[in-house]
């Protein structure tokens, strides 16, 4: 099967003025695109040319598997955006925050933290487990598909993700992320 770049679900300027026009021009149209066309290149005439993306993601490594993650974790990304003003999780999830992390403040400052201690690309993730949340980083494409369970929320933190807003500062980037979550979306993935 062919693999595509999925649309973005809103305007190239609906999330300024917390991630730009630009950024997201080049993120989506630049770097999601490669992804898709170097795997879709890398995997014409072997095993993995009718699979699924997840099954690409669990039963590969190396190239193949870089490319398949990374297209996985940015239709993630991208789908969970949007202004969210005035919105705040649901009860569910934000009970579920709130017994995990002891608020919802102490779970963004964690969230934080574990992305400016990422070294290097890679992405940061809240996580389910059963009746917990987590909240773990990982390097380069790796995904929770491959590693814990069921995901909630990713963030991008590769430089590509902020260095035309903000520079090198991770941390800023990290703060504008928090008015773009879209919690309903979210909350919808609670297992
Ligand atoms: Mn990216």
């Amino acid at each position: 099967m062919i693999h595509e770049l999925i649309d973005l679900p809103y305007s190239l300027d609906s999330l300024q003025p917390y991630m730009s026009a630009e950024t997201l021009e080049y993120h989506h149209w630049k770097h999601h695109l490669a992804y898709v066309n170097v795997l879709n290149t890398l995997i014409d005439g072997t095993e993995f040319a009718d699979m699924h993306l997840e099954g690409i993601i669990t039963s590969s490594d190396g190239k193949v598997f870089n490319n398949a993650a990374q297209i996985w974790n940015h239709n993630l990304f991208w789908n969970t955006l949007k202004v969210n003003k005035w919105q705040t999780p649901e009860w569910k999830l934000l009970e579920m925050i709130e017994s995990s992390f002891g608020s919802f403040d102490e779970m963004k400052a964690k969230f934080k933290a574990e992305s400016l201690g990422r070294f290097g690309s890679g992405w940061v993730w809240l996580v389910q487990k059963g009746e917990k949340l987590e909240i773990y980083s990982s390097p380069n494409a790796e995904n929770p598909l491959t590693l814990w369970g069921d995901v909630l929320l990713g963030c991008d933190v590769w430089e590509h993700s902020y260095y035309i807003d903000t520079r090198n500062d991770r941390g800023a980037y990290i703060e504008n992320f928090w008015n773009i979550v879209d919690w309903d979306v979210v909350a919808g993935r609670l297992v």
